[in-house]
Formats: C-alpha cells, structure tokens, sequence
C-alpha cells in the first residue's frame, strides 16, 4: 500500500481528525523531555478502542511501515520518538473499565493519566502506587512499557509488581485478551512480564488489570541532615526495622543538590538550620487507623540520633510542609539546569554499594572533565541513583555535554563493576543501545533478539529501539 493510501485507510478507521499529517500540529509528539532527540513522522495517529488500533496496526503492517507507540511522552531515552514512521498516540483511550475496591483491582486502558488512575483509586478508598514526578502527563500504557519505578518502590514494587494482567494488540493486528485479575497464575510462560518493560517493541498495550492496595491513612515524613554518605545504610537498616517494613520513601540527596533546589526553586528554603554533607527524605505510611506511626516515627528519629547516623531532622507537620520537603528532591532536576548543562545517569546498584559507587563515580567524572560537580540524588531505598553530574562554572555548556558518552562510559563501568544496572528506570530507549550491546551478554542479547524476531518477526513495532 503507498503512504497515500495508508493514510486513507488509517483515516476511515480512526475518523479524519485523529490522523495528525500537518507538521506543525505534529510537533508536540516529536519532541522529549530533555530535547535530546527532534522526531519526525509520517503522521500521528490516535486511535479511541482496542478494535481501531489492531485495524491500524494491521493496516501499517500490510503497507510495511513501522509503528512507534507513545504515551504521555515523558520517557527520557527517545523510546517514543519517531524516525519517519507513523506514532501511534494512545491518550483517547483513557477509560477506566472499572473499579473492584473488594478484589483490590482496577482495569484501565492504556491511555489513562497515571494521577486520574491515582484518583480514581482513592475515590474507592484504595492505594494506586505508583508515583514519580511525571504522574500528571504519563500514562500507565506507558509505564508499563518503561516499568516505570518512582518514589515508593521499595514498599509496593516497580510496574510490574503491579500489573496483574494485559491486553495487547501484537505486532500482526492480533489482539491478547490477558486482563486476568489474578495474583498466581502458573500457566507457561508469563506473557505479561514480557510485555512490561519492553518499550513499545513487541506489541501495545491497550489496557491493564492494575493491583492495588489499602489506603493510607497516616504518613509521617521527615528531612533529616547526615554526618557523612556512610551514615545512609544504616539509617535506611533501622528505618525499615524501626517501622516493620513501612518505609514508602527513603530517598537520598547531596549538599549540593539542596543548595540548588534552595537557590533556585521559588518558594523552597533550607528546613534544616545549618549545611550537612547528606540528607535523606524518610516516609513511612500506614493504612491502619490506629496504628501509632507517629510515635513510631519519633522513636527511629531519636534512635538514630542517639546512634549517630542523622544529626539535625524536621518532620513535615503540614501537608504543605510534607509538599515543601518533596519539592527540594522531586524539582531538583529543575533547578539543576540553572547550573548549565547536567550529564546524567539512572543507575542502580546493589544497595550496600551505593556509598562505594557515589564515592568512585564521582571521583572518576572529575578526571574525565576537571571542576565537574556531581549531584547524586535518588531512591536509595531500591540502590537506585541519579548520578548527575552539572558542569563546571563558567564552562561553555556544548563543550560539556560533548564529554556525555565518555563520562557515562566511565560511570557505567563501575556501576558494571558493582553488578548494577546502566539503566534503572528510564529503559534503554534508542539512547542506551550501545550501552545494552556492552553490558549485557551475548547470551542475553541473543535471547533477548529472538523475543523480538518472535513477536515481532517484520520489525515494524518501534524499530530503533533496543537493537539499533
Ligand atoms: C519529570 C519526570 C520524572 C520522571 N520520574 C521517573 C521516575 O521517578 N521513575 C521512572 O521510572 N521514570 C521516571 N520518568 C520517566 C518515565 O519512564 C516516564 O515518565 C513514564 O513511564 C513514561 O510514560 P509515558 O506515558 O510518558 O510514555 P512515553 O514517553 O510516551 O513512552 C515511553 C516508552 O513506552 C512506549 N509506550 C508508550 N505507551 C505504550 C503503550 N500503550 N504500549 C506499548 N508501548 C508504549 C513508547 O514506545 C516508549 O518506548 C520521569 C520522567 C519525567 C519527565
């Protein structure tokens, strides 16, 4: 079929208007975050039910011309950008199918805003987990395909902790009806996890069967200053004890990360009275009434202080406050750009070696470009870190950000090292591929190419990705 007549056919199924050919109205879907990719497409096409995007797969499948799912685009690796082929844009299909408070489930179509999923939980007085700083514009269609993680991973899990099943429509038009709302499951092979995490390469997800979980009802946080990185283990250790396992946040930042975010964010000041080298944002919830989590809460702060490992605290006793504290970690990334350009990474290591990685990692940047100024920050409760690293002062920003690959080449050696992961949360996208070549195994590649040939045997869903 030539693009002409693709278009027409793409157009009497979705209806004339959602068949985006114009390029200045194209333009919002081929741009990302960070700017790092500018797209270009042969339209963007924005399908309103299952049934219309198996018809527009189909029909760009018979016209062999390759599909690029997107979301939200808030992905941050250029996993939605396209490359002259046709995006396939998922937010009509923002329905929630339904609501089972008893069963602790919802099913959701792809399409659907992360927070309004949030919401929709809570209106039936249940907990929708997953959290990150781009929850009012991502879609969970979206955060399934990146098994997106975010601010409370080391309580409910990543994505795909949290989906109990799928509908897919698969690379030749097919449709996988695998909405089961079930937690075991043991049939063969489990379908769904392949499809987590697999940014938009072996099918698009339609819809989910979403767990969820209590409420909450208490959550006390506090802002606690540090004697130094080796004070973090511990304090993380007596956190998860102290509170039988209802840590839902224990994020870490470097002095230098709040001196910016108190610089530069309007409305946000320090809430500790003098500098400390580290700090560690520390929440625990609670879904039980009558469950005393704030004498609890007291009680790790003053244990800790007792041992040592924090030296100054404030608890949030406001949810302005609350709101106030999560602001210097969550806009950090937006403040660091008035520093100039940032090289960063979303890395992860086992978490006994985040002080040996954050250590070793920032002394090497250092030797790749002299008067470098790491920024590491993160969700240390899981190991994972944002190494950013913001240039020098007064350096010419261009003459930084050309030093990327050999500084990131650097930090994921020892991330490598410590049998950790280049990437974390982002996913591998079309930025990491040569990362993904070098740091994991033949083996695994070669498996990892036959899923791919498996599903997907034409290569026509979001080429570019993973493979190159
Ligand atoms: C401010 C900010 C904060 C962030 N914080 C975090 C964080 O804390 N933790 C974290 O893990 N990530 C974080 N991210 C990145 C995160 O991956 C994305 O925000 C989110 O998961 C992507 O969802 P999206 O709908 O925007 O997907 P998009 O960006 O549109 O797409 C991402 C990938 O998924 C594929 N895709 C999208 N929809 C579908 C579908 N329906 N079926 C198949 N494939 C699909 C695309 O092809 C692409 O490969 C953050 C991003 C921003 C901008």
């Amino acid at each position: 079929m030539r693009q002409a007549a693709l278009l027409e056919a793409l157009k009497s199924i979705v209806g004339e208007a959602f068949v985006i050919t114009n390029a200045a109205d194209m333009e919002t879907y081929m741009n990302e975050e960070r700017g790092l990719f500018h797209g270009t497409a042969l339209a963007v096409v924005r399908p309103a039910s299952t049934i219309e995007v198996a018809e527009v797969v189909k029909a760009c499948v018979s016209a062999w011309v390759a599909i690029v799912p997107q979301g939200g685009n808030t992905g941050l690796v250029g996993g939605a950008v396209a490359d002259g082929q046709v995006i396939l844009s998922m937010g009509r299909m923002n329905r929630i199918r339904a609501v089972n408070p008893e069963g602790f489930t919802m099913t959701v179509e792809a399409g659907c805003i992360l927070e309004d999923i949030r919401n929709a939980a809570e209106a039936e007085d249940r907990l929708f987990p997953l959290s990150l700083g781009a929850q009012g514009s991502c879609q969970i269609g979206g955060n399934i395909a990146t098994n997106v993680g975010g601010i409370n991973t080391l309580r409910y899990g990543t994505a795909r902790d949290n989906v109990l099943g799928l509908e897919v429509v698969l690379p030749d038009g097919r449709v996988w009806n695998g909405l089961r709302a079930l937690t075991k499951d043991n049939t063969g092979y489990s379908l769904r996890n392949l499809f987590v995490g697999s940014e938009g390469t072996l099918g698009i997800v339609t819809a989910a069967v979403l767990k969820l979980y209590p409420k909450p009802v208490a959550m006390e946080t506090a802002f606690c200053g540090l004697p130094d990185l080796d004070a973090v283990l511990p304090l993380l250790e007596r956190a998860r004890r102290a509170s039988g396992d209802q840590v839902s946040a224990f994020e870490v930042i470097c002095r230098t990360g709040v001196e910016m975010s108190t610089t530069y964010l309007e409305g946000v000041s320090d809430p500790l009275e003098s500098p400390h080298p580290w700090y560690a944002l520390v929440e625990f919830s609670s879904a039980n009434s009558d469950d005393p989590l704030r004498e609890t809460f007291e009680r790790f702060l003053e244990g800790a202080f007792e041992e040592g490992i924090i030296v100054d605290a404030v608890i949030a006793e406001s949810l302005e406050q609350r709101r106030m504290l999560w602001r210097i970690r969550e806009e950090l990334p937006e403040a660091q750009k008035y520093e100039g350009g940032s090289i960063k990474h979303d890395v992860s290591v086992p978490v006994r070696s985040i002080p040996e990685f954050i250590r070793r990692a920032s002394e090497a940047v250092v030797a790749v470009v002299p008067g470098a100024r790491p920024v590491p920050f993160g969700h240390a409760g899981d190991g994972n870190i944002h190494f950013n690293v913001s240039q020098p002062v007064g350096m010419d920003t261009n003459a930084y950000l050309a030093q990327w690959h050999v500084m990131s080449k650097v930090v994921y050696d020892i991330v490598d090292e410590l049998g950790g992961s280049f990437s974390a949360e982002h996913g591998v996208g079309r930025l990491k591929v040569e990362y993904l070549a070098r740091y994991r195994s033949d083996v695994e590649l070669d498996l990892m190419r036959r899923i791919k040939a498996a599903f997907d045997p034409k290569g026509t869903m979001n080429p570019g990705v993973f493979f190159g």
